[in-house]
């Protein structure tokens, strides 16, 4: 499957890091220093009460802020929520389902679900995270793991939105940990999900929709992952904290989009 015609997406997510200033700079660096990123998508995905300053910061630039979750619900008395309508206006991307979202907060395959609609209902494309522990990977489980959390957001997309949608195949056990998959693996579970979302919404949305890789992606592997067929970027965590190397695997993007583009 021809992966050129999919525009290649490096998001970094900021976590519960940054102070205040610490946000403003690391923004403002990596505005100067990734500047030209034309053939790639690069999002600033920042704690919450950065986003509006970010995305001030970064209009008119070729970045766009996204935001690391939202609620389930719509609007109402739920204290400390932060509702999609509210992103809406700041952000293009909302990650939804990360392993620790699942795994610290236990969130289900049904609440990513609700909160994958309730983030295309309000105009924004959700990353959507999948990835197994890794005894389910130590039991060969990896891709049933993997299909289970798509069947179960599937619920959520319909065809029309389906080839917005940008999913992250993120290893549980290679985040945080400086233990990358191998390319080969990860391509293995991208081509499944690609397969998986192209067999239930058509070829069509199969081809458009984005498959990103995220655990321990730093300047020096991610081309590796780039080059892979499947790959149109990655979901990168510690590594987005520092300007240079966020910008190294940017410009890894950069250097693999324009060679797919020429293939
Ligand atoms: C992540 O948190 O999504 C992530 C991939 O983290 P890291 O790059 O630090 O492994």
């Amino acid at each position: 499957m021809t992966s050129h015609l999919r525009r290649a997406l490096v998001a970094g997510n900021w976590k519960m890091h940054t102070a205040y200033e610490e946000a403003v700079h690391l923004a403002r660096e990596v505005a100067t220093s990734c500047s030209d990123a034309s053939d790639v998508e690069v999002v600033l995905i920042p704690p919450f009460p950065w986003i509006v300053t970010l995305a001030e910061l970064v209009r008119g630039s070729m970045l766009s802020v996204g935001a690391q979750n939202c609620s389930v619900y719509e609007r109402g008395a739920y204290t400390g929520e932060v509702a999609a309508f509210m992103l809406a206006p700041f952000c293009r991307y909302v990650i939804v389902g990360h392993s620790e979202r699942r795994h610290l907060f236990g969130e289900t395959d049904e609440i990513v679900a609700a909160k994958l609609a309730r983030v295309f209902a309000h105009g924004m494309t959700p990353i959507l995270c999948v990835g197994e522990r890794l005894e389910e990977r130590e039991a060969g489980q990896t891709l049933a793991v993997v299909e289970r959390q798509l069947a179960t957001a599937a619920a959520s997309i319909d065809r029309s939105q389906a080839g917005r949608l940008v999913v992250a195949y993120e290893p549980v056990w290679a985040i945080g940990t400086g233990r990358p998959a191998t390319a080969a693996d990860a391509q293995e579970v991208a081509r499944f999900i690609r397969g998986w979302l192209t067999e239930r919404y058509g070829e069509r949305a199969g081809r458009a929709l984005r498959v990103l890789y995220g655990g321990s992606v730093t300047a020096d592997n991610a081309g590796t992952f780039f080059s892979e067929p499947d790959i149109d970027g990655a979901l990168v965590g510690g590594a987005s904290l520092d300007a240079a190397q966020f910008c190294g695997i940017v410009g890894a993007a950069r250097v693999v989009a324009r060679a797919k583009k020429g293939a």
